[in-house]
């Protein structure tokens, strides 16, 4: 298929049944080239899923001050990480943009104004993942920043603004980590089932909140004790969980699944909201 084929089938972006909402747990950025039990969950829900016209993804990988919205026709492959293996560095993920969708994000989110960004890309939080859904990297996508300077509350509001791009075959995906702390990973067990207590029951917490619709909690997340605190040092990581449960519509179900800890720190667990 041909990109301006691809572009034509976004800018149409005629009606669809109601697209699902992801937060994908990313973890290592050697998942995007590792076989394992996350990576087979991801492809399980591309087969899973209606294929999108789009994807807008949100990824824990791009803070700004402001929110910008990719807008490139073909946007670059990002590497934004040192220390890994040479093939991991080799990998593209050619998927196209749409400016398009970039356009009409911009027009529909009246919260803040979003821009149009020519120089960002795909990062790994989105392309680690997202190309283990579409391996072809055949589904154009773009992705939203997360406005450093603003509270857990407005990500709340904004994300609600583009609940009808759900309608238009758009599936869009948070991609961060719950439990995320890199200064606490213990090192001699990378690659291993394992979480510290803190870790367990903050990462229990927030299912409980998730599956209760308790969301509130979840946006007051510096409130809620030391098990939080240790688990979202920095908030970049839970914020796309934030953009992806605004989503959600009373008749739709959560549907958890690679709930597991790794390395001591880190959750992998990752919703389906459909
Ligand atoms: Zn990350």
């Amino acid at each position: 298929m041909h990109l301006n084929d691809l572009s034509k089938i976004a800018s149409n972006m005629s009606s669809t049944d109601k697209m699902p909402v992801l937060f994908l747990g990313h973890g290592n950025p050697m998942n995007a080239i590792e076989e394992n039990e996350f990576v087979q969950s991801f492809r399980k829900i591309g087969h899973e899923i209606q294929k999108p016209n789009a994807i807008l993804c949100i990824s824990a990988h791009w803070e700004t001050n402001g929110t910008f919205v990719t807008a490139m026709q073909n946007p670059p492959t990002i590497h934004d990480f040192s220390g890994f293996p040479q093939a991991l560095f080799n990998v593209q993920y050619p998927a196209p943009g749409s400016p398009e969708l970039a356009k009409k994000t911009q027009e529909i989110v009246t919260k803040t104004h979003v821009e149009l960004d020519t120089k960002w890309g795909l990062d790994h939080g989105a392309w680690s993942v997202i190309k283990h859904l579409y391996p072809n990297a055949d589904v154009p996508i773009i992705q939203m920043s997360i406005d450093y300077t603003k509270p857990p509350q407005h990500h709340y509001e904004l994300a609600q603004q583009i609940n009808s791009l759900r309608s238009k075959g758009v599936l869009i995906i948070g991609s961060g980590n719950m439990v995320h702390n890199l200064r606490m990973v213990a090192w001699n067990k990378l690659n291993e089932e394992f979480a510290f207590d803190w870790a367990s029951e903050a990462n229990e917490k927030m299912k409980k909140y998730i599956l209760n619709g308790d969301f509130q909690k979840l946006v007051d997340f510096k409130s809620q004790g030391i098990a939080f605190d240790l688990a979202i040092p920095t908030p970049e990581h839970f914020l796309p969980l934030l953009y992806t449960l605004a989503l959600k519509e009373e008749n739709e179900n959560i549907t958890v699944f690679n709930d597991k800890p790794i390395a001591g720190s880190l959750s992998m667990t990752s919703i389906k909201i459909s």
